[in-house]
């Protein structure tokens, strides 16, 4: 296993990450809320959670990589009101078009992705327990609330102090909070399970307490205790999720096992668009499928929710966009290539490039880039030791190690750059009577007439021209 250190919240310092039963590395990731497509502000974080999976493999670690998804809460259920669907179709839609998202930008799928929906029996034991070890109570309105000053790690991960708070909230008449989501001022006691309320129309399930549905902090521990154990590995999302959710998530499992929740907390910080703060209102509001149908390819989208630390605020723009384009097709070159001078041949290239690295694989001149990656996931500093890289690999053959450890790279950073080869990297106009000859090998190979169309890429090579095929048709490329 080589190491790799992260940046940790509740500490405030950096760690080398490392499986608490020395085997497997358990990580939970908060997931999306399936109301309506992920916009890229939420896809910045993913794509953070899945480069830190990837990386880890790579890194030669046992990942169980679990991200749940939230099926009910206030948005999804006012969602499924306002269309007149049901909850269970509205979400299933929702998720649908998740995968669909997280498949285009090349993420893998965690080991187990629970909904909320199909854990309610493990939400309702968790606070069960809570309630008999006197850390929650039941209201008089029929929901139960976690009793915030019975325990007094509360604050811990925010760097929050309560005490303070607490006679703020008494004095401007706060006491027990309903509301799944509320600001760092208003710490108060949390709703465990919400009675059934008439806008919740048909959402609802049985419980000691009467029908009603469980407060949306509650999922996460319960999911990630009955996934990963009661103390896990790490435990992250985006910086807004810190406090109040992940604050109640600890308030929440460690109330009622009385043991450490989490070992690591990463938060990544929030995206800007054009330097604003993302919002319909401001029309810098972007899905993924947004840029996509505006012509941005998913690798390009990717490339760009990288290219900034995910410690420091990135500012998506389409400038950016456009240097990512640009990035991607130097690397795409690079991959040419290597592909050139693989002693396999390019499809055995394509098929070992394509492949997960094996822990312990080489870097060559990657290797400082290697490093970067893993010394708290810096991804900009990992690109600019790449493009530092190439000018040597174009110049001299490629060494052996360098073969694996452009895999290495491209696969923790989940890139494809080949997969720009047809419609981005620029292609120079050939001359008529290369294009002639082009096409008549194009029609040798339909025929698979193959010595013919080997004969004339020999042709072409010797005029200075590549030829790359695809599937559906092929590329000239002036030799370089
Ligand atoms: P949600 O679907 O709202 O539960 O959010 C899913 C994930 O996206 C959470 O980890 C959020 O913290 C994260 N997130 C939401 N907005 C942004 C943003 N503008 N930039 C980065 N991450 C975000
Ligand atoms: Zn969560």
């Amino acid at each position: 296993m080589e190491t790799v250190h992260l940046h940790e919240t509740c500490s405030r310092q950096r760690r080398a990450l490392q499986p608490e039963d020395g085997s497997t590395f358990r990580m939970y990731v908060c997931g999306p809320t399936v109301y309506g497509p992920a916009h890229i502000g939420n896809f910045r974080t993913f794509i953070f959670f899945d480069v830190l999976y990837r990386t880890l493999r790579a890194a030669g670690y046992d990942v169980n990589y679990v991200r749940n998804i939230t099926d009910v809460d206030d948005k999804t259920i006012r969602g499924a009101q306002a269309e007149g669907t049901a909850l269970a179709d509205f979400t299933r839609r929702w998720t649908e078009r998740f995968h669909a998202d997280c498949a285009a930008l090349n993420l893998l799928p965690p080991a187990a992705e629970p909904a909320a929906t199909a854990h309610i029996a493990e939400q309702i034991r968790l606070v069960e327990t809570l309630v008999a070890k006197g850390h929650a109570y039941a209201a008089g309105d029929g929901s139960v609330y976690f009793d915030v000053s019975s325990f007094a790690d509360y604050g811990k991960l925010a760097h929050i102090d309560t005490k303070a708070l607490r006679t703020q909230n008494e004095t401007s008449g706060g006491g027990r909070n309903l509301a799944d989501e509320y600001e760092r001022d208003a710490v108060a006691d949390f709703a465990l399970w919400k009675a059934h309320k008439p806008e919740d129309g048909p959402v609802s399930w049985d419980s000691p307490w009467g029908r009603g549905r469980p407060g949306w902090h509650l999922e996460c521990s319960a999911m990630s205790m009955a996934y990963l154990g009661e103390t896990f590995d790490l435990h992250g999302g985006g910086e807004d999720l810190c406090f109040p959710h992940h604050e109640n998530e600890i308030a929440q499992s460690e109330g009622a096992t009385g043991k450490p929740f989490v070992r690591h907390w990463v938060h990544a910080v929030h995206l800007l668009v054009e330097g604003r703060k993302m919002s319909k209102s401001f029309g810098n509001f972007f899905t993924a499928g947004d840029l996509f149908e505006k012509g941005h390819p998913p690798e390009v989208v990717r490339y760009a929710l990288l290219s900034g630390h995910y410690r420091q605020q990135l500012n998506f723009t389409f400038n950016g966009l456009d240097a990512a384009r640009s990035a991607l097709a130097r690397l795409e070159k690079a991959d040419r290539r290597l592909a050139a001078t693989w002693p396999g041949g390019e499809e055995a290239w394509r098929a070992f490039v394509t492949a997960e690295p094996a822990a312990g694989d080489p870097c060559g001149c990657f290797a400082d880039a290697w490093d970067a990656l893993r010394e708290d996931l810096n991804t900009p500093a990992t690109f600019g030791a790449i493009f530092k890289a190439l000018p040597a690999l174009s110049a001299e053959a490629p060494a052996e190690a360098d073969f694996p450890g452009f895999r290495k790279l491209m696969y923790a950073l989940g890139l494809r750059p080949w997969l720009l080869r047809k419609d981005d990297a620029e292609p120079t106009e050939a001359p008529a009577g290369i294009t002639a000859l082009a096409e008549e090998r194009w029609a040798a190979k339909k025929a698979r007439d193959f010595s013919r169309a080997d004969a004339l890429r020999a042709e072409l090579a010797e005029a200075g021209w590549n030829v790359l095929d695809a599937k559906d048709g092929y590329t000239l490329r002036k030799k370089d």
